[in-house]
């Protein structure tokens, strides 16, 4: 199964990701995460990251175009993936079709997370996110069973920098300004899938489910 995931800031595309690879078996690739490890370890590509994801502006493309096309070439991805944050404009989603084209395979589906704008902060705000294995809770809607503390693996659990009420409204802008148009895009190609994000977890998962069956 080769998957998009997409949807504004904290529409629940990770946390539907970490189901999603556990039953279909794929690898969960997800340009947040593998930049946001660019940072920790201060790598070149992490310290030009860290200027625009400070703000919640979008990393030019040329750089995340690069990552992903390294990532997709290895061999976890031969019989599948999940793609998470990545394409997030049309000029990154052209550049994965041509790629895709030279490794002969097609997209199945684009799964289109859709969640009012308003419900989106409170869900960001109260994120909280595992140091160690980067599973995702939430204060309120998925606290972990110990406050602070990873149930999977008992890690700290942190906030991400980028999670302020403030950046977290610019990225909203940002996304309706240009992720929202790859929609339009992949509408055009047959495969949109959409979901109602606005429920619980559990049942945003299985709307998921029944419509890649
Ligand atoms: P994204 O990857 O789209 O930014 P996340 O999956 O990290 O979003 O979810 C954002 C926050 O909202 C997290 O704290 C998560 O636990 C919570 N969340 C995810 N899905 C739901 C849902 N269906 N209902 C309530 N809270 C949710
Ligand atoms: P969310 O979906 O909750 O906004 P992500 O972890 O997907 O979070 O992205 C966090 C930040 O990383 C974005 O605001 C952006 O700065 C950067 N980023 C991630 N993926 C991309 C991408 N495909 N293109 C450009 N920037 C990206």
């Amino acid at each position: 199964m080769r998957l998009i995931i997409v949807g504004p800031p904290g529409a629940g595309k990770g946390t539907q990701a970490e189901s999603i690879i556990e039953k279909y078996q794929i690898p969960h690739i997800s340009t947040g995460d593998i930049l946001r490890e660019n940072i920790k370890n201060e790598t070149h590509l992490g310290k030009e990251a860290k200027k625009f994801m400070d703000h919640g502006d979008l990393v030019p493309d040329h750089l995340v175009v690069a990552l992903i096309q390294d990532r997709l070439s290895r061999e976890d991805c031969k019989n599948g993936f999940l793609l998470d944050g990545f394409p997030r404009t049309v000029a990154q989603a052209v550049a994965l079709d041509a790629q895709l084209k030279k490794l002969g395979i097609k997209l199945d589906r684009v799964i289109n997370i859709n969640v009012d704008d308003d419900l989106l902060i409170e869900r960001a705000v109260g994120r909280r996110v595992c140091k160690t294995c980067k599973a995702t809770y939430h204060v309120k809607y998925n606290p972990p069973k110990e406050e602070g503390v990873c149930d999977i693996d008992g890690g700290e659990l942190i906030q991400r920098d980028d999670d302020t009420e403030k950046t977290v409204k610019n990225r909203i802008k940002v996304y309706h300004e240009q992720t929202a148009p790859l929609v339009d895009y992949y509408r055009a190609q047959g495969l949109i899938l959409n979901i109602d994000g606005s429920k619980a977890i559990g049942d945003v998962f299985d709307q998921i489910v029944k419509g890649l069956a």
